[in-house]
């Protein structure tokens, strides 16, 4: 049997009893007239998210073999996920990566079609069986909760919702955060928690002229947050922010740092000392000093909360109006509301000691307790992923599909790639090169023969006749370029390099126009 019949009875069996959707595929066209069961078969790729591990996997993908075929899908009719969503508005230059997006986007071998909600309006299934190969790289789009009564009152919101409102995420929009408070109390010490401190307390005149939505700059001018307080349950030498983010706190105009200094025993000897610590029950002295990274971060830290500062930085200080600050080895309990039980009032931290050292160290409670009078709480404690369709495998423990670089166990044809493939850490640097990974085992599987690619695949032409069937309308790469520039001389009237649509509505009409 030819490998066109062999797939035509395949595809039959799949959409037995469809109408307009299956009349195509009997009679081998697509419903845009155009034949699909060509006999040369080249690979057909789908890719699930147009966040950076789906452009960087499609990217590579591309590069690597002439006759690749990458299509990707998206859900927002905007693509490059946390880079337009969730990267702050006060760093532009991180975002110049869409530049290289762009490229792969525009390549005549790759298609984006945003507005597709995978997993829904398209099951995965459905697209294993258009496609020789399937690439999950849909991000983290959940949060880890802290767990602690009063999570869900009035002035709590978690970081990913927070960043998500500042940044013109629609599901975020009317998030409308309570900005009436003079402390603010954000729950994790990595780069999310500095880019929400920072962004509450940056001054209006920066923030102008940034892509930051116009009703977040209009909330935040009328913010009353004077003071914030990052918040982490390990120590200094443990914090998971990196030193141009800590640099950029320590330089913020307008503001001084304000840290305790009982927190910091001890580390000035950690830091001149080398390690000795018990391996295996073996005690190895001189295992490594720490690492230069590490040492750097906690030398700032501890010249930041320790040091008596020049006059000018004295001066600086002396006239700045916000404050913010480290707090050490305390652990949410609970988050109390005020006598009306309309909001948050404060919060209760359980006191820790570290029981190890390193990054390793766990937090240990010592029983002791501490309560803040705070109206804001924000959670920043790390972004989570979750399932989107039943029949791909998925470790709920770590909340990633489970993956061998980047092949899905136990599901073949099936990739991920990005933070649903490692768990919601890295940079865009890190994600990428996770993402090449990927594109590098799926193409070792074709020219191994693992991944079959014998037989021709109808890729999109078959999914948008579906997709056109579930009155899914997707947007393509030309259409968001309409949004782009709207977007951009949207910006360019208030001096801003764009004020973003805020709707999925408004996003889709400007695409069909
Ligand atoms: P994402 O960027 O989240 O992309 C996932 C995409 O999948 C999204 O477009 C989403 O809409 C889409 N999707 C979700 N569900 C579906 C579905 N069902 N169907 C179809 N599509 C779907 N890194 C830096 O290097 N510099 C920074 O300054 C920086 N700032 C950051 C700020 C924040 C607040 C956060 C959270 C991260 C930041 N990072 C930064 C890290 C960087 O954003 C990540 O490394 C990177 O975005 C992860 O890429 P991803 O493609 O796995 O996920
Ligand atoms: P992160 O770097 O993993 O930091 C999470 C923080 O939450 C840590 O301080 C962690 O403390 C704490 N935490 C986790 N679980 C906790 C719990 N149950 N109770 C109390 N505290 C808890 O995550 P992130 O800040 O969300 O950032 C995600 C990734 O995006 C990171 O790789 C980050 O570098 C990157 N990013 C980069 C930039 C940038 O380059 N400018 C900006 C934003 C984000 P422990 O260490 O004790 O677990």
């Amino acid at each position: 049997m030819s490998s066109c019949r062999l797939l035509q009875s395949e595809l039959k069996l799949w959409t037995s009893g469809r109408s307009k959707w299956t009349r195509g595929l009997n009679e081998g066209i697509g419903w845009s007239g155009k034949t699909f069961l060509s006999t040369s078969c080249c690979p057909k790729v789908c890719i699930v998210g147009s966040g950076p591990a789906g452009f960087y996997t499609a990217q590579h993908l591309i590069k690597a073999r002439q006759d690749v075929e990458v299509d990707i899908y998206e859900r927002l009719p905007v693509p490059f996920g946390l880079v337009r969503f969730g990267v702050a508005p006060d760093h532009p230059e991180v975002k110049n990566v869409i530049n290289t997006f762009t490229q792969t986007a525009k390549h005549s071998r790759c298609s984006f079609y945003g507005n597709v909600n995978v997993g829904k309006d398209v099951t995965v299934g459905e697209l294993q069986q258009a496609y020789h190969a399937v690439v999950l790289s849909y991000g983290a789009e959940g949060n880890r909760r802290v767990g602690v009564p009063g999570e869900d009152l009035r002035g709590v919101y978690s970081a990913k919702d927070f960043v998500g409102w500042y940044n013109g995420l629609p599901s975020c929009r009317e998030l409308s955060p309570d900005l009436s408070c003079e402390t603010a109390v954000i729950l994790g010490q990595g780069n999310v928690a500095l880019d929400v401190a920072r962004i509450l307390l940056s001054p209006l005149d920066i923030l102008k002229k940034t892509d930051i939505t116009q009703p977040a700059l209009e909330a935040l001018a009328e913010s009353q947050v004077r003071k914030v307080l990052i918040v982490g349950r390990r120590g200094p030498m443990q914090v998971a922010c990196t030193i141009k983010e800590l640099r950029e706190m320590v330089n913020l105009p307008g503001t001084r740092p304000e840290m305790v200094a009982a927190d910091f025993e001890g580390v000035p000897e950690a830091l001149k000392v080398v390690r000795s610590e018990r391996i295996y029950g073996r005690s190895l002295s001189a295992v490594a000093d720490l690492p230069r990274p590490r040492k750097r971060l906690t030398e700032l830290l501890m010249k930041t909360a320790m040091e008596v500062p020049g006059d000018k930085e004295l001066e600086r200080r002396k006239n700045a109006t916000k404050i913010w600050g480290f707090r050490f080895y305390r652990s949410p309990t609970e988050i109390f509301a005020d006598p009306s039980h309309s909001r948050t009032a404060g919060i209760r931290l359980a006191v820790n000691r570290l029981e190890g050292s390193g990054e390793r160290a766990q937090a240990v409670l010592t029983g002791e307790v501490e309560d803040v009078s705070c109206g804001l709480v924000i959670s920043s404690i790390g972004y989570k992923s979750h399932p989107i369709d039943p029949s791909v495998p998925f470790d709920s423990r770590r909340a990633i599909v489970p993956n061998s670089v980047g092949r899905v166990h136990q599901a073949a044809g099936l990739y991920c790639s990005g933070w649903l493939k490692t768990g919601p850490t890295g940079v865009i640097a890190t994600t990428m090169n996770n993402s090449f990974d990927t594109a590098r085992s799926l193409l070792e599987d074709v020219d191994s023969g693992t991944l079959d690619i014998s037989t021709a695949k109808p890729g999109s032409q078959i999914v948008s006749m579906l997709l056109e069937e579930r009155g899914v309308k997707p947007v393509t790469f030309s259409d968001w370029e309409k949004i782009d520039s709207l977007e951009m001389r949207k910006g360019e009237a208030c001096g801003k390099p764009r004020e973003k649509l805020l709707t999925v509505e408004e996003m889709l009409k400007v695409a069909r126009t």
